[in-house]
């Protein structure tokens, strides 16, 4: 956004005779000022019966002898510059009749030289446009003229009006968004200089041939010449519009001065009433704290709104005639002008998106989205999915749902409509389901007691099937934090007994040597990398006695063979697997080779028939025949042996998951059962405890262990020999380990004379 006040120039139209009355002084840095030197006897006249000098500033004096060429440069260009960057723009000329307004806008019809602020704006416009290739640009031109409060088109060709009254007449429209629009206003193309100039000229034309020396429409009327430039880089959607209002206004006298009446009193009336309303909106602006704007006063105003304090960058010329008759109106044009001075516009960039544009683009991007889709799923994609798609659709979910395998899955491929049309189906059969009632809650449903088996709704019957599972669920996943809280636990209670030991907190020496050498063999023994199962991957490893223990333990819980027959299976389909691996490998490099053959052969046939060879053409060959019939062969093995191997791969992924759920369970089941043993052991310990533990040792031996495993000790172990911490978790770890170790040894038959 671009800030700024609206600029104003002054501009002083040649005279012969010689004025006293005005200097313009130039030193100034801001710019330059006008003093007005009021003789004394117009002051006493006209002005003001006192005052004599009157200075007004001004961004800069055009004195006499300034030329067209200089108003543009310093006036228009920067303007035009501004509407070529995309913002708005006007120049409005205020100033009596005969004090050069339309010579300075449109220029003096005689000279080249004299070509005014339109004609050479156009020119620096189009020559920028051929210049720039950077963007494409467009430019419509319209033509207002506004006399008596009724706009008239100076565009419309059909008319060569004899009468202003015979142009089409332009009236003001408002939309929601208090947007001014002018309707009957034509806004013609023009796609040179040469084409916009010819519209300037048929405008002027019509003016001028609308005119009669009674209306004198030029004095009278106000003419908005307007440039609209729309500019876009090619290939985007963004594009900026400006428009450049290059206004003429009718002559600022007043009614009074004029002493007119009749037709020309209300002509008059209605001029000033239109410039009257234009200083009204003007001092509005320039007081600060005024929220009401009267611009729909007059048409004039309305259609310069956004011109005056609004999104424009406008730029004032006040055209003065320094004769001394003239000198109380010049002063009224520089008095407006400084008002003028004070008005801030706020200049907007006018970007906007082209629709048209846009949705060109997007088509583009959806084509080509749909080429790529119909690439990556191999068909060309149908706007809408065909009779026999929904009916297999609807075959294809019956099927899922009758299947009792809950792993059954909906095979759909890439296609959203596909799995959005499952989902509808879905939909409308569990809303068919669901009771018609709805909402009535439980309390209304009979008790499941009452109901007859063959009543229980599917709904109901799934959702305990699920509940069940979600229970179940839930218990894996304690069972498993709560044997890793424990394995953590133990893991730091050692660590303390460790350092307890190592304080010399024992009662006997003996004692001290034979259970510390039992735990540095437990800690140092398989360390961390004796966990089996993944779940204890990151946790602390088993102690030795423990991990001896469970290795029993496994060998006799009743999943074992399930779990080993299992790891042998994977085994096998993995060997077959690869085997079949192999297989698509070389039937793949069969298949290749034959292609390779194939070529090489009809190479040979083609420069056969070239170098004149005769080649029955027609015939077929027998060796290219054989070598399709090898290739079709291979692919169908290739396939065939591909197919198995996909068969297998789901395989051994679902023996991959039993294998997993079974190791939990025996980790689980080992784990209750060793705490088990432990709680056992501790209620034996407090009972000897009671007793008498003088000796310092234990001479507890530790009951059976649960009937269901065989991991009873024998009866005839050499307990009494065990060396005890006192410490109930480490003895409960060192007999556990005993007895595990004790076991595998009766196994294999290494029992004799073990003694600790
Ligand atoms: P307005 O439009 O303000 O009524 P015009 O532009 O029609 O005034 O000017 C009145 C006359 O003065 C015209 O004949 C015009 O050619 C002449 N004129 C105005 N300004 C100049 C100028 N700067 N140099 C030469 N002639 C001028
Ligand atoms: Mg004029």
């Amino acid at each position: 956004m671009v800030k700024q006040t609206i600029q104003i120039f002054a501009r002083v139209k040649p005279t012969k005779k010689s004025p006293s009355v005005y200097s313009v002084d130039e030193d100034e840095r801001a710019g330059s000022s006008l003093e007005f030197l009021v003789p004394r006897d117009l002051a006493d006249g006209f002005v003001n019966n006192k005052k004599e000098n009157y200075r007004f500033r001004f961004q800069k004096v055009f004195d006499q002898t300034a030329k067209q060429e200089e108003i543009f440069e310093h006036i228009a260009k920067p303007v035009a510059d501004s509407v070529l960057a995309g913002y708005n723009g006007t120049i409005f000329a205020y100033g009596q009749t005969g004090s050069g307004k339309t010579f300075t806008i449109t220029g003096g019809a005689e000279r080249y030289s004299d070509r005014g602020i339109i004609p050479r704006t156009l020119s620096y416009l189009y020559q920028h446009f051929n210049q720039d290739s950077g963007k494409i640009y467009t430019t419509q031109i319209s033509y207002l003229e506004i006399y008596n409060e009724v706009g008239y088109d100076l565009l419309d060709p059909r008319h060569e009006a004899p009468r202003l009254e015979d142009l089409p007449k332009v009236s003001i429209m408002e939309d929601n968004d208090q947007n001014i629009h002018l309707r009957n206003l034509s806004l013609q193309q023009s796609a040179s200089e040469e084409e916009a100039l010819n519209l300037l000229f048929l405008g002027d034309t019509n003016r001028i041939i609308a005119e009669t020396p009674m209306n004198q429409a030029s004095t009278r009327s106000h003419c908005i010449f307007t440039i609209h430039v729309c500019s876009r880089e090619p290939g985007s959607a963004t594009l900026r519009r400006s428009k450049l209002h290059l206004v003429d206004l009718a002559g600022s006298e007043r009614v009074a001065k004029s002493g007119m009446e009749g037709q020309l009193l209300t002509e008059a009336k209605y001029i000033n009433l239109s410039l009257h309303y234009l200083e009204q909106v003007i001092i509005a602006l320039s007081e600060k704290n005024r929220s009401h704007i009267p611009y729909r006063n007059s048409m004039m105003t309305s259609v310069l709104r956004d011109s005056l304090g609004g999104n424009c960058m406008t730029t004032m010329i006040a055209t003065l005639s320094v004769e001394k008759r003239n000198v109380d109106e010049s002063i009224a044009t520089c008095r407006f002008a400084q008002r003028v001075a004070l008005i801030k516009n706020e200049a907007q960039l006018n970007e906007e998106l082209d629709p048209a544009l846009m949705i060109n683009r997007l088509k583009k991007e959806v084509q080509s989205l749909r080429d790529e889709l119909a690439i990556l799923i191999g068909e060309q994609r149908e706007d809408q999915l065909t009779e026999d798609d929904i009916h297999k659709l609807e075959e294809q979910v019956k099927a899922f749902l009758d299947d009792p395998d809950p792993e059954v899955t909906l095979q759909l491929g890439p296609n959203m409509r596909k799995i959005h049309h499952c989902f509808s189906l879905l939909k409308v059969m569990v809303q068919d389901m669901l009771p018609s009632g709805g909402g009535a809650g439980d309390c209304c449903s009979p008790s499941p007691s009452v109901v007859p088996d063959h009543d229980i709704s599917p709904p109901s019957a799934e959702l305990k099937k699920l509940k069940d599972m979600l229970r179940q669920r839930d218990n894996e996943i304690s069972i498993l934090v709560s044997m890793l809280k424990k394995e953590k636990k133990k893991v730091q209670e050692y660590m303390t007994q460790l350092a307890q030991l190592s304080n010399g907190h024992l009662q006997s020496k003996s004692s001290v040597q034979s259970s510390s050498a039992v735990l540095t063999e437990e800690s140092g023994g398989k360390g961390e990398s004796s966990s089996p199962y993944g779940l204890r991957r990151q946790g602390p490893a088993l102690s030795m006695g423990r991990q001896e223990a469970f290795d029993i333990f496994r060998r006799d819980h009743e999943d074992n063979v399930t779990i080993d027959d299992n790891k042998a299976l994977l085994k096998q389909r993995f060997a077959e697997a690869k085997a079949l691996g192999e297989q698509v490998n070389g039937a793949r490099n069969r298949i290749n080779e034959l292609k390779k053959q194939l070529e090489q052969r009809r190479m040979q046939r083609a420069a056969h028939a070239v170098i004149g060879v005769p080649v029955a053409q027609e015939e077929p060959d027998p060796v290219e025949e054989r070598l399709c019939g090898q290739i079709e062969e291979e692919k169908k093995s290739y396939k065939n042996t591909f197919g198995r191997l996909k068969g297998l791969r789901t395989e051994i992924e679902h023996l991959q998951l039993l294998l997993d759920r079974a190791k939990v369970k025996l980790q689980r089941d080992f784990s209750e059962w060793w705490d088990q043993e432990e709680a056992q052991l501790q209620e034996l310990r407090s009972e000897g405890g009671a007793t008498g533990r003088s000796a310092g040792r234990s001479s507890q031996q530790p009951t059976a262990p649960r009937p269901t495993r065989d991991l009873s000790l024998s009866t005839t172990s050499p307990s009494s020999s065990i060396p005890l911490t006192g410490d109930q978790q480490t003895d409960a770890d060192i007999l556990a380990f005993i007895r595990a170790r004790h076991s595998l040894l009766s196994r294999t038959g290494q029992i004799q004379n073990e003694s600790f």
